[in-house]
């Protein structure tokens, strides 16, 4: 057969392999549709298991199983992404099961105007959790020690104007009661990760609604007593728990550029040693926007499930952590060149 002939074929494939692809995703939204109408979780990873295993077991000769795997995770994740893009409201369980999870947004709410203009940038880019601290744990007590509630009514209505979800850190078990619903994932962070007292009250607090929480590192703990950590909220009744290294304090900190030293391979280790969720924050890993983003491709090469990073209109202005803030124009090339 001449190539023009040959070609032709696979143009006429091609068209099929397209509309059957189609065909496939309407009817995988349409299951997702009834899954929403009835409360059932959209995904089903063993389902997701057995159309891989049930296609590997046809032995096609010349396709490479890889090819198979590769395909239909890009196809599974397409129609997930494509239902969770398009603004059907859904749970932040749901929303959260999306990936890569991008969470960004300023160290700290500074205004309601700052919070709004930076979650208009990021909404645009199709990011959907807002990050910005309003209880702020200050190594100095004369620090800036946040907006504390007041900054969670602005963070509140920057989200939803701009259909987002917020990501915030409690210090204690009574700011998180007394801003319970203001709050769309909690986070706990770093300094507070064996407080085993908050982590018991916030795991019980969110028992019966499962909201997700953002547990960081300690950064002198090791990975056992971070597993530990998350065990405890477990135990408290909430399982709903995402991993966020940031970097650990090691001998590199008396002189290294680096605020810490970045814990990439955990990544690796974590999920080997965990079902949960493990994301990266490479903003408090590295401390400099310089490193930011390249710690962040590396993250999400190394099977990080995500990614917070700290993003500020205008980083030189910013009350905290300005120097490891990129801009959500940084953040928008990144995520296009590299991500999406
Ligand atoms: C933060 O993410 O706002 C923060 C304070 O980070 P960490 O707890 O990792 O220091
Ligand atoms: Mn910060």
């Amino acid at each position: 057969m001449e190539i023009s002939e040959l070609r032709n074929k696979i143009d006429h494939l091609d068209d099929s392999i397209i509309s059957l692809l189609a065909e496939r995703i309407n009817l995988a939204k349409e299951i997702i549709h009834l899954k929403v109408q009835s409360g059932i979780e959209i995904e089903d990873k063993n389902r997701e298991r057995d159309i891989i295993l049930n296609l590997l077991d046809k032995h096609y000769e010349n396709i490479n199983p890889v090819l198979i795997k590769k395909l239909f995770t890009l196809i599974f994740n397409q129609t997930k992404n494509e239902f969770y893009n398009s603004g059907t409201p859904v749970s932040v369980q749901e929303a959260i099961k999306k990936r890569p999870i991008i969470i960004a947004g300023p160290c700290a709410i500074e205004s309601e105007e700052q919070i709004d203009n930076i979650a208009e940038r990021l909404s645009l880019t199709g990011i959907k959790f807002l990050r910005g601290g309003a209880f702020k744990p200050r190594t100095s007590p004369n620090d800036f020690q946040g907006l504390g509630s007041e900054g969670l009514d602005y963070m509140l209505s920057a989200v939803c104007k701009h259909g987002m979800y917020s990501v915030t850190e409690v210090l204690d078990a009574e700011q998180l009661e007394e801003n319970y619903d203001k709050i769309d994932v909690i986070q706990i962070g770093s300094r507070n990760m064996s407080s085993y007292a908050l982590l018991k009250s916030v795991g019980k607090l969110s028992s019966y609604d499962h909201k997700p929480i953002i547990l960081k590192r300690g950064f002198s703990a090791t990975i056992k007593e971070f597993l530990y950590a998350a065990e405890y909220i477990i135990q408290a009744g909430n399982p709903n728990i995402i991993l966020c290294l940031r970097g650990i304090r090691t001998f590199e900190q008396m002189d290294s550029v680096f605020r810490n030293t970045p814990d990439l391979a955990s990544i690796l280790e974590l999920k080997d040693k965990t079902e949960l969720p493990v994301i990266y924050d490479p903003s408090h890993a590295s401390g400099d926007s310089k490193y930011v983003l390249s710690l962040a491709k590396a993250a999400l090469n190394l099977g990080a499930d995500g990614l917070m990073i700290e993003c500020h209109d205008s980083p030189n202005k910013a009350v905290i952590d300005g120097k490891q803030a990129i801009t959500p124009l940084q953040l928008e090339e990144f995520l296009v060149n590299e991500v999406y």
